[in-house]
This record gives structure tokens, C-alpha cells and sequence, in this order.
């Protein structure tokens, strides 16, 4: 098998059901076609207490700078019902020019074309000007704990250090070349616990509803928007994610409503500055609670959840550049610079160096039938061969 095929290469990795926190023999199947290619292949376990041990790998070749790194994960979501697949999810089987199996296009297939164009950059031009780094972990879908943030801590703490990082996941909304991201919006979620005096739905003056606080505080966060936008960003978006009583009586005020909620913000905050500005909002809502007039201040509690997104934004014109011009040249199309969409282990990346991600269409990712079109693996392929060559091009110059 010639590892410069990108079809090939993703077929052996779908035919691998690597499904978090499982390896699954996806690592191994990708240290196989590292080694011939003259990389140095480390797999790296790491462990946290209560959770499953994950396999990682970290694969580089070269020993000098400029070090460019590409970054993915080959665990894959669960298949869901096998039944619903019309080819089975870890067959690989093509049907009708498009090649089906979970971790096709997220993203099996970024590292099957990566490797690829590895390979026909090593045969075309020898070994790379610089280094080469592959930073795969196995757990990108699940919790993430023992994935990116602690192989890139062990490789930096090893003395590895990268110039800049090409992040594999699909970013293209509906054709190869729409989209590349240059950054991500931050996450934080958290809870409210509101307090009331439960009661008599008949004497409502001796009771004290805590539906109502909850709702006065869950809108106050919902609205006025948090901002307008920024140029590289949209505009930062909460939303109440679920709001929960359980009072199954007619005739019971209840004491106590909660609700959670979600925001995706921009860099027009930091995840500390968002979570004061919700405080704030909070506090002035219960103190002037409309749907409890006369009342005293609404009486709550805020739990945030572990672990906020920070939001990033790269700035590198070399990495952005090589790769806007790789993908205008074996396109045609101008692809649109975008923050849009989750967050990924680009967060965590974006602390070592500068950090961009350019992937496949992501169209079917953690759907039933998971796809890509065969041929997007090839210009993929072009596109990442041709980014190594201007990225290295234009580093050593530097
Ligand atoms: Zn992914």
C-alpha cells in the first residue's frame, strides 16, 4: 500500500472503530504508515483517576526548525443504529464516487490526506526543510482530558516546540475551499439554583414563586445581546439551555426553579470578564425582579461548570497566507478567514503557536452515513501538499 493515496489510507483508518476512548487500532494503523516514512513514532497514555486511559500519538520527522505540526484526533462519535447506515459505518465501502464509514470527514480523512501529501512531498522534494510533527490523540470527542492539552504538555515538556500548527478538522460548509478557521469563540455554561417560599397556588402573598425569579434573571441574560459582533467575529450568543421546577402539583407554588444556560462569546470578552458581566446581570435582575413586585430580592445561586473555552483569534500572516494561497491555487475559490462554528483542540494548541484548521466538507460529521466525496480526498491531498512546500518555502526565509 502507498501511503501517498489519500483513499487508501482513510479506508485503513475507518476500517479501525476507534469510537472514544477506544484506540481501536487507529493509532497503530497510522504509526504504520509513519514509520516508512522516516518519522520518529511516540504513543503517549495518559490517565486520569476515574476515567478511561487514552492512547495518543506524537510523531515527528526532522530535528530542525522551522517545525510545522498537524493536529487531529482519529477517535470517532458512537455509529448510532448500524441498521440506519446503507454502507456499514467501519466498512470504508465506496458507493457512486463518495466513501462512507464514521471519522470520514471527522477526521479520518484530514490525516489520510495529510499523510498523503507527507508522502508526496518527502518523494518530490526529500525530507522537509525543517521538521514535520504529527499530534493525533484518541480522545477528541469525549471529555478531552486525556487528550491534546496533556500530549501537547508532554511533548513540550520533552523540548518540542512548533512553529505553527494545521488543525485537520472539517471547517468547509459545503464545498472544499469555503472555509478555513483562524480562530474560535469561548464557552462557558453554568447553573442557577433560585429560591423561593413554596405555598398555596390560592394564597399566593404567603408563598414566594420561585418560577418567577427564575424567569426574570433566565431573560435578563438572554437579552440585551452581549455585543454586536466584532470584524473577525459574530456577535456573542446566550442561550438558556434547559429550565427545570419538577412541581407536579396544580395547586403548589414551588420553591425552588433552576436553569442552565450556554454562551459562545467573542473576543470582545474573556471567559473571567463574561462570567462578571453575567454576575452583574444577575444581580441587578433579582434585585429588580418585574414578575415579583414588592417583593425582596430574588435569592439565588450560580454554579459555573468546569473548565470555560477561551476564546482565540490567530494572527499569522505566514500560516494564514501559505494557506489561503494553497487553497485559491488548487481550488479557485477565495476562502472566507472565519471564527464560526464549536470550539476544538485548536484552544488548547493556540498557547504553544499560532494555530489555523483546514479540513474536509464537514457536511455529515456524527451523522448516519458519514461520507466524502472521493475526490475531495484528492484536492485535499493537493491543497496540504502545497501548503507544506509554500509554508516551509516561506519560513526559511524568514
Ligand atoms: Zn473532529
Amino acid at each position: 500500500m502507498s501511503v501517498a493515496d489519500p483513499v487508501a489510507n482513510l479506508q485503513a483508518l475507518i476500517r479501525c472503530p476507534s469510537v472514544t476512548p477506544a484506540e481501536g487500532g487507529a493509532l497503530t494503523g497510522l504509526e504504520t504508515m509513519l514509520k516508512p516514512l522516516g518519522f520518529t513514532v511516540e504513543r503517549m497514555v495518559a490517565s486520569e483517576p476515574g476515567m478511561p486511559d487514552i492512547e495518543n500519538l506524537y510523531a515527528r520527522i526532522g530535528t530542525d526548525g522551522p517545525h510545522l505540526m498537524f493536529a487531529g484526533h482519529t477517535d470517532v462519535v458512537p455509529p448510532g443504529d448500524e441498521a440506519s447506515w446503507s454502507h456499514p459505518p467501519f466498512a470504508a465501502e465506496i458507493a457512486d464516487g463518495e466513501l462512507f464509514g464514521r471519522g470520514a470527514v471527522d477526521m479520518k480523512g484530514g490525516i489520510a490526506c495529510f499523510v498523503a501529501a507527507v508522502a508526496r512531498h518527502i518523494e518530490q522534494h526529500g525530507a522537509p526543510k525543517g521538521s514535520i510533527s504529527f499530534l493525533i490523540t484518541g480522545d477528541e470527542e469525549g471529555p478531552a482530558v486525556n487528550g491534546t492539552t496533556k500530549l501537547l504538555k508532554w511533548a513540550a515538556e520533552k523540548g518540542e516546540r512548533w512553529d505553527a500548527c494545521l488543525v485537520g478538522e472539517p471547517t468547509n460548509p459545503d464545498v472544499l475551499g469555503d472555509m478555513i478557521k483562524i480562530g474560535r469563540r469561548g464557552s462557558v455554561s453554568g447553573k442557577v439554583v433560585v429560591h423561593g417560599v413554596q405555598g398555596h397556588a390560592a394564597y399566593p402573598h404567603l408563598a414566594d414563586n420561585a418560577v418567577r425569579g427564575a424567569l426574570s434573571l433566565a431573560s435578563s441574560l438572554m437579552d440585551p445581546p452581549f455585543d454586536t459582533g466584532t470584524p473577525e467575529f459574530p456577535a456573542s450568543n446566550l442561550e438558556v439551555t434547559t429550565l427545570d421546577v419538577g412541581n407536579p402539583a396544580t395547586n403548589v407554588v414551588p420553591e425552588k426553579a433552576t436553569f442552565a444556560f450556554n454562551i459562545r462569546f467573542n473576543d470582545t470578552w474573556t471567559a473571567d470578564t463574561v462570567k462578571a458581566e453575567i454576575l452583574r446581570r444577575l444581580d441587578a435582575a433579582a434585585a429588580t425582579n418585574p414578575l415579583r413586585p414588592g417583593r425582596d430580592s430574588t435569592r439565588y445561586e450560580m454554579t459555573w461548570a468546569d473548565r470555560p473555552s477561551h476564546v482565540f483569534l490567530t494572527r499569522n500572516d505566514a500560516l494564514i497566507g501559505s494557506l489561503t494561497a494553497s487553497v485559491k491555487d488548487i481550488t479557485g475559490k477565495e476562502p472566507k478567514l472565519s471564527t464560526t462554528g464549536g470550539t476544538s483542540d485548536a484552544r488548547f494548541i493556540k498557547d504553544y503557536c499560532p494555530v489555523v484548521e483546514f479540513g474536509l466538507v464537514g457536511q455529515t460529521m456524527h451523522m448516519v452515513d458519514e461520507r466524502v466525496a472521493v475526490a475531495d480526498l484528492e484536492t485535499l491531498t493537493r491543497i496540504y501538499g502545497d501548503f507544506i512546500t509554500r509554508w516551509f518555502a516561506d519560513a526559511v526565509i524568514r
